[in-house]
C-alpha cells in the first residue's frame, strides 16, 4: 500500500511530504492509520543532528489512530481499536525484559539506533530505497506498522488529538513521578523545568497527592501555568538563588524528591543542590550525549539516590489506558497541553514554532 509521510532526507533540510510505500505485514505486525502525531522535541534533535539516525526516515513517535490489519499471530488487539504507539516496544524475554527494565530491552536497544523495526527490517520504501522507522514509531504518516508490543489499545471516550501525547510526553512526566520514584504522599516535589514532560511530573505529583509540589522555570508564563496543573509554589532560577529558595520552602533541608525536565547543565547541577539528604532526585532531560556535566562534589553526598529515566517507567499496556481513565476523570490535564493542530503539510512550521520554544505541544491531524 502507497501512504504520504514527513520524510528527513537530510540533517538540516526540513522535512518532505512524500509517498511512500509500505510491505505486507509480517507476523506480530499492527497496521496503524495514524489520526494524529504530536511533535516531541526529540524528532528535532534528529532533524538538526544532535541526534544521529539513519536517513532517509520517518520521524514522529506519539501517535495514536485506529488499527486497519494485523499480521498473523497478533493477540492484543485487532482492526478498529483505537490505539496509542508505545516508542518502547519490546520482546519480552532479554536479559533486561525479564529484569523488568524493557526501556532497555536488548533487541529494542540494538535495532532502534539503526531505524530498524525489532526484527531488524524495515516495512517502508520509497521507489525501492529503504526508508528507516524512528524508534519502531514513525507516526508523522499517515499509516505506520509496529509491533504488537508497540499498539496500546485504549477506551474510545478520547480524542486521538489529546490520547497521542500520553505516548511520550504524558507518559514520560507522569510516570516518572508515579511509576519510577512512586512519589509518597505529603512529600515536598520540585519540578525543574515547566515544558510539556515537566508540567505532567507536576501532575503528577498532584495524583500521589504530594504535599508541597514547587515549579522551577524562568519563564513567567510557564510558572503560571503549572500553578494552574497543581503545583503549589514556583520559583524563578533566573536569579541563581533557586536551591536556596527551593530550601526555604522545605524546613531548610531541601525537596523530598527533583525532577529535572529542563535538559541543561544548570537544571542537572541545580537538582542535586535542591534535594534534601536522603532525597531522590530524577534525571528526566538530556544533553548531548558528548558532553560533560560538572557537579559539586559536596552536592552529591548525603545518601542522595539519582536515577535516570527516559520513559517514567512506563508499562504502556498497564498505563495508557489508565491515563486515559484519569484524564477522563478530570484528573490529568490533556487539552491545556495542546496549543497547536496543524496539517502534516504544515509540519516544518510546527518545528519552527518549537525552536522559537512557543506553545506546549503541537499536534499534527490526520484525515
Ligand atoms: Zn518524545
Ligand atoms: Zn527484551
Amino acid at each position: 500500500m502507497q501512504f504520504r509521510a514527513a520524510v528527513l532526507n537530510r540533517v538540516g533540510e526540513p522535512l518532505a511530504i512524500e509517498t511512500l510505500t509500505m510491505a505486507p505485514l509480517a507476523a506480530g505486525d499492527v497496521l496503524v492509520r495514524l489520526k494524529a502525531s504530536g511533535l516531541c522535541h526529540t524528532d528535532l534533535e534528529v532533524m538538526q543532528g544532535s541526534l544521529a539516525y539513519p536517513l532517509p526516515i520517518v520521524l514522529g513517535h506519539e501517535g495514536a489512530g485506529i488499527v486497519e490489519a494485523v499480521g498473523a499471530d497478533v493477540k492484543a488487539v485487532k482492526p478498529g481499536d483505537h490505539v496509542i504507539c508505545s516508542w518502547n516496544p519490546r520482546c519480552g524475554h532479554c536479559f533486561y525484559c525479564e529484569r523488568d527494565l524493557p526501556i532497555l530491552c536488548e533487541p529494542f536497544t540494538r535495532f532502534q539506533p539503526k531505524g530498524l523495526l525489532m526484527d531488524g527490517t524495515t516495512r517502508m520504501t520509497r521507489e525501492g530505497e529503504r526508508v528507516h522507522h524512528y524508534s519502531v514509531t514513525s507516526t508523522h504518516a499517515e499509516y505506520t506498522v509496529v509491533p504488537e508490543s508497540g499498539a496500546i489499545a485504549i477506551p474510545k471516550g478520547i480524542g486521538f488529538d489529546l490520547a497521542c501525547i500520553i505516548g511520550c510526553g504524558v507518559m514520560t512526566g507522569i510516570g516518572a513521578v508515579v511509576r519510577k520514584a512512586q512519589v509518597v504522599a505529603g512529600s515536598s516535589v520540585a519540578v525543574i523545568g515547566c515544558g510539556a514532560v515537566g508540567l505532567n511530573a507536576v501532575q503528577g505529583a498532584r495524583l500521589r497527592d504530594a504535599g508541597k509540589i514547587i515549579a522551577i522555570d524562568p519563564d513567567g508564563a510557564r510558572r503560571e501555568r503549572a500553578m494552574q496543573f497543581g503545583a503549589t509554589h514556583a520559583v524563578d532560577p533566573s536569579d541563581g538563588e533557586a536551591a536556596e529558595a527551593i530550601r526555604s520552602l522545605t524546613a531548610g533541608r531541601g525537596a523530598d524528591y527533583v525532577f529535572e525536565s529542563a535538559g541543561n547543565r544548570a537544571a542537572f547541577r541545580l537538582s542535586v543542590e535542591a534535594v534534601r539528604p536522603g532525597g531522590e532526585v530524577v534525571w528526566l532531560g538530556k544533553v548531548n550525549v558528548n558532553e560533560e556535566v560538572p557537579f559539586r562534589w559536596g552536592a552529591l553526598m548525603g545518601e542522595k539516590k539519582i536515577v535516570r529515566s527516559s520513559y517514567g517507567a512506563a508499562e504502556p499496556r498497564r498505563d495508557f489506558p489508565w491515563i486515559v481513565e484519569e484524564h477522563l476523570a478530570g484528573r490529568v490535564k490533556l487539552s491545556e497541553l495542546v496549543t497547536s493542530r496543524i496539517r502534516l503539510e504544515d509540519i516544518n512550521a510546527g518545528f519552527a514554532a518549537m525552536v522559537r520554544g512557543e506553545g506546549l505541544r503541537t499536534v499534527v491531524l490526520l484525515p
